[in-house]
Order: structure tokens, then C-alpha cells, then sequence
């Protein structure tokens, strides 16, 4: 055993060997926690620590243990035979030497030396859900009804989710000692990249020294929900939460709350005996109130009772469970029209476009009961989401009262697209200047890939981007909400695909100024080992073309080609056994690249007949000569390709500099025509009948028209995201005779110059020929009591929605 004095010289004598650059090895008396493959050091925890404390110290062991072969004690008093202990956690052995966890936030730590031992120490404690919530994902508690005497629905849904029996913690428990005790193993050399055995790297070697070392560590952003509503750690692998635990996420319940950034308002109208009793506090669509718009109904945001119920539930919330700093009132999902009732009237900004035609409304709503709770809870937060139609900043909104925190829903995979990029950068500047200091959060999701989605399988990857953005969001953003796709039992969906953007999401939100070229280099490097070359070009040439993947074969067939490249190179070893995870997960992008291969080879066609503009009388009637001798083609069932049990025909003119639909949908239902708006550009057309025409000229993919049988119109430009700011400038004119209604649409059509000055008008294009034609559907949809009871297709999609380009029929004039 070494003397205490000896140790300290030694200590003072490697301090100056480290300074002068001599390898510390070279020091004859060195601390050790492990030497030779013999443990130097026991692992000391608290008497009654708290659980991720136990896990702490347990993981440090496993890993020294896959490190040196040496298994260290872990005991709750320093062993008398050891030379130097490692505390992890705080104990009285921490408080004796005055190391504390004071100020330690959000997971933060201290990792500190001396002559004979290193502490690992962070803020710990056990989450404790509120009594209220043990019932939480089952039923409505009776009790709850009497503690609020009212018909609210139960906060904090899913927490109890959160905690993983597999391993015995909450994902709410307070960690930072388990993160120190990550950090001090990632110096050592550990890499955790990927979920399970396979996914980590661990360096050999016998000896490991106890090095001087006091350094505080802080993440750049406080909250950090990567995986979302999952991975959930409920029922979820043992693999799958460690490594959730081993990338440093962070619920963030002391910032967000237990109910973090998810759709809330519900919360308030969602229930049967609200629908019952306030009808008023619903949307009205087509006259009808929206009590089961999404199931729980979509509501009026100018309903003075909602309004009254919303702030009374948030004073309850926040006098009930009084360390709770926030709650959510954002809408539910789906919730893209206006109310049409006396009280919201001229209350959207449609010509903002789809991602600004709620904003005001809805932010009106969440920054007049943020002001109300004000009042009487200065200190405690509400939140909204910028969010689908309410993306956009408000314009009546100057600042935002002090207590509302912002989360703006980002797309940050889709930032390779610069005009995508630009329009988020400016939405989180003015957000950036309407709330106050420390409100704004960005979230999102990584799910392009995800299992369900037309693009499942494509190898997405986009460090650069996330180490762009990150930088970019530092001392901006509080945190994150990033969504992730659930795999088979809880776990995270294709790892193979999805671990290096999460892994490197999680670094950065932790140092977001890191050199990511060096993480990655050392990713494929340690990772990868003799494929690590191949490798890097798979995942460079992914990260630059899988855009281009969803609509070409080429990219999808030379990313394939490098990744069987790189799993040659790897050979029968851990690392081709990693690589195999990649194969895996890849797998389904072969089914896109067969239909891609397909492409419109077997699409309908459909011939435009020529005719002069002059003949035209644009009445809705197609009974003019216009139209006489015009092809006529019908319309299947969208989703099965049968006909359809109400017929409808179209025909197509190319007149001049223009292109004119005639449709004429029979209907056995006259009387009750769902007609859900008279006005242009409201999405409310949407909840009823209508038709569609989709087109995809020779030098612009896609626009779409709806139109319904009152003659309103809403058009949309479709080349990234849903844009309505774009308008076609047709001229549209319905009928309604006793059985059908008709339409008659004239888009006018402009070359590529005159596209390219004002792309916010007009359909652009040639006129369609045999050797350069345009795709197109007509679709229609026929929706009762806000049910879709039918929806048709010139060419049948073979899905829900109308939104498949590659099954667009073919457009000619002849
Ligand atoms: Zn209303």
C-alpha cells in the first residue's frame, strides 16, 4: 500500500510530467485504478443512493471490467486494501471533501481527482410521478373528477411509460452522476454508436490510471428529448434504454414539465360530457360543430368558455403540482381550418399560406391565456407549438407575454433544400424577437425514414447539417423535441440507418461546437475498421444524394453498390456484422426502387382535344361545342381501382395558352352536397366535396387544385411542402343539376420565363406533347357528416390520399 504522502508527491511529480509532455506512463508510483489487469480502486456509493446512482456505479464497473479484465468492489465505505476510490454520486465521503453538486443542472457534472481518489458527481434523484398520475394510461379517475370538479381530461398522459422495468429507472430520474461516469468512459475510449453489444466500442487494456483531472461539464442545450413519445422505455430492451441514457438525453421536466411540447388542448374539450354540455367550445365546419374532428374534436379558439376553462385549468395545474414550470395548449394535430362560426370570422390570414393562415389565430388564443395565468402565476410558463398552420410568426403579435415559451417544429433533414433552410431561419429570427429571452425551443422529427413512409429504408444521414443547425441553435434554442420512429418492441426503428444522426445529435447537445469531420472520422475508424474508407464514402454519397432517392433509381443503386463494397472490405468480423445492421435496415428502399423502375410505364393517358378560347363559355355546363367530340375518361375507386359507386368523368382541352378541365360527378344525394366553404383559399373546402386536379408540367412537379361544387377553389404548389401562397389565377365556374354537379376550370399556362419571374403564379409549363407530356390526376372526394364515404382517381393511387406523383396518368394533346 502507498503512503498518503507519497501519493500526493507522486501526484505533484506526474502534474509536472504531464506539463512538460512526458508520457504520464513513465511516473513510478502513479495512482492507479487499475494496474496490470489488478483493481487499485473500489467504487464508492452513498448508503441509500438513488437508483441511477446504483446504475452509475454499475456501469463503471462493467465497463473498467470490458476495458482491464479488473472488476472493482463497489461498497458504500472505502475498502482498507485499496489504494484509491472512485465516488460516484454524492455521499459523505464527496461532502468531506467539499465536492458538491450545487448548480449542477440538466444533467451537468463534476468530474475531480486527488492524490488517492476521482469523484463522479452529478445532481441525482428519483423521479416520483404525481400521486394522481399512478392511474395515468388507464381510466379517468373518479378521483380526479373530484379533485377538479370538472371534466378535464388527465394531465401528464405517458409518464408513467417512461419507466423502464429492464432496468429499473425512470427516464425522468435526475443523472448527472451517471454522466459523469459516461464521460469519464468515453475518455477512456468508449464509444457508444449504436443500441446492444454491436453498437459499442471498447479499447483493451490492462492498466488504467487515475489522471489529475477537475473540470465541471455543462450541456449547450438544457432539454434534450431526442427519440420523442419513443423509444419508450416501458416494455423497451435493456439495450435500447442504456443507450438512450448513454447519449445524455434530458426530459427537461424541470423546464417543459411532465407534459413537455405535445398537443394539449384537448386536455380541456376532449372529453364526452364537454362535447355534451359546450358545444361552443367546438369548431363549426359545414355547420356542424367538430366535436370528433380527430376524436377529440377541434376547437373554437374565439369561444369565450374554452378560453375561461383553459386558464382555470392551467391555475389548477400549477396550485396542484407546484414544482410543474409549464403546460402545453397547442391544438391537436390536424388542425389546419378555420372555425366557421360568427365569433372567428376574418380571423385566418390565408394569404399568408397554409404555414401562416392559423398564426394569428392560434397564437392570439395561446398568448391571451398566457397573459390571463400572468396575473397570478407570473413564474409558471405556457406553451405552443409553431406548427403546420400556425408555423409562421403572428403579424398582430408584437411580443409575446413573458410566460409563453415558443417550440418551433422544425425540419431539419430537409435543410438541404435551401429555400426550406432560409424560411426556417427567418421564422426562428422573429420568433427569436417575440418571445422573451430563454422561451424559444425548436423540435422536430428525424422520421424520413421511418417504417410506414413512402421513403422506408432510404439511408438517410445528415451530420453536417445537424453540426450546422446545432451551432446555429446554440444560446438560441433552449432545447429540443425530436421525434423518432418505434422499431419492433419499443426499440428504435432501423438503428442500422437512424444511430449516426442521433448519436451525433446527442454529442452536440452537449458541445455543439465540436469538429464533427473528427467524430466522424473517428466514427469509421473504430466502427468500421478495414471498411472504414468504404464506409465514409457510403455515408458521403448518402448524405449528398438521398434526396435525390425518392424519385430516382440511379442514387438508390450506387449507394447499394458502396455499402456491399464496404461489407466486402469488413469481411467475416464485428465490423461486417455492422454493416450487415445497415443491409438490414436498407432492406425496403428496394421496393421503392422497383416501383421507381416501373416509374409511369402503364399509366393511363388521357388526350386533350385542341379547341379556341373563344368557344369556351365558362358556366360549369359542358354542354357548348366546346366540348363536343372531347375524349371522356372515367374515374376508379382511389384505393382499389374498382369503379366507384358515383361515377365521375372528365375531359381536358389544351386551348391557346391554357388548359381547361370539364368534370361532371354524378350524385344520388343532391339535397345534402356537402358544401364546406363558398370562400377561395380556406381550407375548410377540404371537409367536403370536391374534386382535385394534380399537375406536374414538363419543368414543375406539382401542383395541386381543389375545387367544390359551390365554385370555391384553394391551389397549392407541391415542389417541397404544401405552399398555397402559389395561386393558379384559373378561372372556375360549378353547376348543379339534380343528380351530378359539374366544373369547368381554365388554368392559364406560362412558359419558363414567365414562371421563373413570378413562380408564385400560374401553371408553368409547355404545351403537352406525345414526346414531352405532363402527369396529371383528377380526384374527387365525397365527404358526409364529415366522413370520407368515397374518394376517386383518374389514376387510382393505391393509397388513402391523392398524393402519389409517381402514379400520375399522362397527359398528350392530339
Ligand atoms: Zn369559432
Amino acid at each position: 500500500m502507498i503512503e498518503f504522502d507519497s501519493v500526493r508527491l507522486v501526484g505533484a511529480a506526474l502534474l509536472a510530467a504531464l506539463c512538460a509532455g512526458v508520457p504520464a506512463g513513465d511516473a513510478l508510483s502513479e495512482p492507479f485504478i487499475v494496474k496490470d489487469g489488478t483493481p487499485q480502486a473500489d467504487i464508492i456509493i452513498a448508503n441509500q443512493p438513488p437508483r441511477m446512482v446504483k446504475l452509475a456505479a454499475l456501469e463503471l464497473q462493467a465497463y473498467i471490467e470490458k476495458i482491464s479484465g479488473a472488476r472493482l468492489p463497489i461498497a458504500t465505505a472505502p475498502l482498507k486494501d485499496m489504494p484509491a476510490h472512485v465516488y460516484v454520486g454524492k455521499s459523505k465521503y464527496t461532502d468531506e471533501l467539499k465536492i458538491t453538486d450545487e448548480g449542477l443542472k440538466s444533467g451537468a457534472f463534476k468530474i475531480v481527482s486527488g492524490n488517492d481518489y476521482l469523484a463522479l458527481l452529478g445532481q441525482d434523484r428519483d423521479f416520483t410521478p404525481p400521486s394522481i398520475a399512478l392511474n395515468v394510461g388507464t381510466n379517468l379517475t373518479k378521483e380526479w373528477d373530484t379533485l377538479t370538479c370538472e371534466k378535464w381530461g388527465m394531465p401528464f398522459r405517458g409518464i408513467n411509460r417512461r419507466y423502464s422495468p429492464a432496468v429499473g429507472i425512470s427516464d425522468y430520474d435526475e443523472r448527472g452522476s451517471l454522466y459523469a461516469v459516461y464521460e469519464f468512459l468515453e475518455n477512456l475510449g468508449v464509444r457508444w454508436y449504436m443500441p446492444g453489444d454491436l453498437g459499442e466500442v471498447v479499447p483493451e487494456r490492462k492498466s488504467i490510471a487515475l489522471s489529475p483531472v477537475d473540470k465541471l461539464v455543462k450541456p449547450d442545450f438544457n432539454y434534450r428529448d431526442l427519440g420523442g413519445y419513443s423509444p419508450h422505455f416501458d416494455g423497451g430492451p435493456r439495450d435500447s434504454v442504456l443507450w438512450r441514457l448513454r447519449m445524455r438525453f434530458s426530459m427537461g421536466e424541470e423546464i417543459v414539465g411532465l407534459g413537455g411540447f405535445a398537443h394539449s388542448l384537448n386536455l380541456i374539450h376532449g372529453r364526452d360530457e364537454v362535447k355534451q354540455t359546450h358545444p361552443d367550445y367546438f369548431a363549426l365546419y359545414s355547420g356542424l360543430r367538430a366535436t370528433n374532428h380527430m376524436h377529440s374534436g377541434a376547437p373554437c379558439l374565439s369561444s369565450p368558455g374554452l378560453f375561461d376553462s383553459t386558464v382555470k385549468y392551467a391555475r389548477f395545474i400549477f396550485d396542484t403540482y407546484t414544482n410543474q414550470p409549464a403546460i402545453s395548449v397547442m391544438p391537436n394535430d390536424g388542425y389546419v381550418s378555420l372555425c366557421q362560426c360568427e365569433l372567428c370570422k376574418g380571423k385566418d390570414t390565408p394569404e399568408r399560406g397554409y404555414q401562416g393562415q392559423l398564426s394569428d389565430y392560434v397564437w392570439d388564443f395561446t398568448d391571451r391565456v398566457a397573459r390571463e395565468l400572468y396575473k397570478t402565476h407570473p413564474d409558471k410558463k405556457i406553451i405552443n407549438d409553431a406548427y403546420g398552420p400556425y408555423l409562421l410568426p403572428p403579424v398582430k403579435i408584437e411580443k409575446f407575454s413573458p410566460n409563453v415559451l415558443v417550440a418551433i417544429c422544425e425540419q431539419r433533414f430537409g435543410y438541404a433544400d435551401p429555400q426550406t433552410y432560409a424560411l426556417y431561419m427567418d421564422i426562428r429570427k422573429v420568433y427569436l424577437e417575440k418571445a422573451a429571452p430563454g422561451n424559444l425551443f425548436t423540435g422536430g422529427h428525424y422520421l424520413y425514414t421511418r417504417p410506414t413512409g413512402a421513403f422506408a429504408g432510404v439511408p438517410v444521414f445528415f451530420p453536417h447539417m445537424i453540426s450546422k443547425d446545432l451551432r446555429a441553435l446554440k444560446g438560441v434554442s433552449q432545447g429540443e423535441f425530436i421525434e423518432l420512429s418505434q422499431g419492433p418492441q419499443s426499440a428504435m426503428h432501423a438503428p442500422g440507418i437512424n444511430h449516426l444522426n442521433v448519436y451525433v445529435t446527442g454529442k452536440l447537445y452537449w458541445e455543439a461546437d465540436r469538429d464533427v469531420d473528427k467524430m466522424l472520422d473517428e466514427y469509421y475508424k473504430s466502427f468500421y475498421g478495414p471498411a472504414a474508407k468504404n464506409m465514409k464514402k457510403f455515408m458521403e454519397y448518402c448524405e449528398a444524394n438521398w434526396p435525390l432517392m425518392k424519385t430516382k433509381v440511379e442514387p438508390i443503386d450506387k449507394a447499394l453498390e458502396l455499402l456491399a463494397d464496404a461489407r466486402k472490405a469488413a469481411g467475416d468480423s464485428v465490423y461486417g456484422m455492422r454493416i450487415d445492421v445497415i443491409i438490414g435496415d436498407t432492406e425496403p428502399v428496394k421496393k421503392l426502387r422497383e416501383k421507381l423502375a416501373v416509374g409511369r410505364k402503364g399509366a393511363p393517358q388521357a388526350v386533350a382535344a385542341e379547341r379556341k378560347s373563344a368557344d369556351l363559355k365558362l358556366d360549369g355546363k359542358l354542354d357548348e361545342p366546346f366540348w363536343k367530340d372531347v375524349p371522356v375518361y372515367e374515374l376508379k375507386d382511389l384505393s382499389t381501382g374498382k369503379p366507384p359507386a358515383h361515377k365521375t368523368t372528365f375531359q381536358v382541352v389544351w386551348s391557346d395558352t391554357a388548359i381547361v378541365f370539364g368534370i361532371r360527378c354524378e350524385d344520388d344525394d343532391m339535397p345534402n352536397l356537402n358544401i364546406a366553404t363558398r370562400k377561395n383559399e380556406d381550407s375548410n373546402l377540404w371537409a367536403g366535396d370536391a374534386v382535385e386536379v394534380h399537375l406536374e408540367t414538363q419543368t414543375h412537379a406539382y401542383y395541386q387544385v381543389a375545387i367544390n361544387p359551390a365554385g370555391a377553389i384553394i391551389d397549392a404548389d407541391r415542389r417541397v411542402r404544401i405552399d398555397t401562397k402559389w395561386n393558379s389565377e384559373a378561372e372556375v365556374a360549378a353547376y348543379a343539376g339534380d343528380n351530378f354537379w359539374c366544373v369547368e376550370i381554365r388554368f392559364p399556362v406560362v412558359d419558363n420565363d414567365a414562371g421563373g419571374a413570378d413562380p408564385l403564379k400560374k401553371v408553368e409549363g409547355r404545351k403537352p406533347t406525345a414526346t414531352s407530356p405532363w402527369y396529371f390526376n383528377v380526384g374527387r372526394q365525397r365527404i358526409r357528416k364529415g366522413q370520407l364515404e368515397e374518394a376517386s382517381a383518374f389514376s387510382p393511387t393505391y393509397a388513402n390520399h391523392f398524393h402519389v406523383p409517381i402514379k400520375f396518368g399522362e397527359l398528350i394533346v392530339k
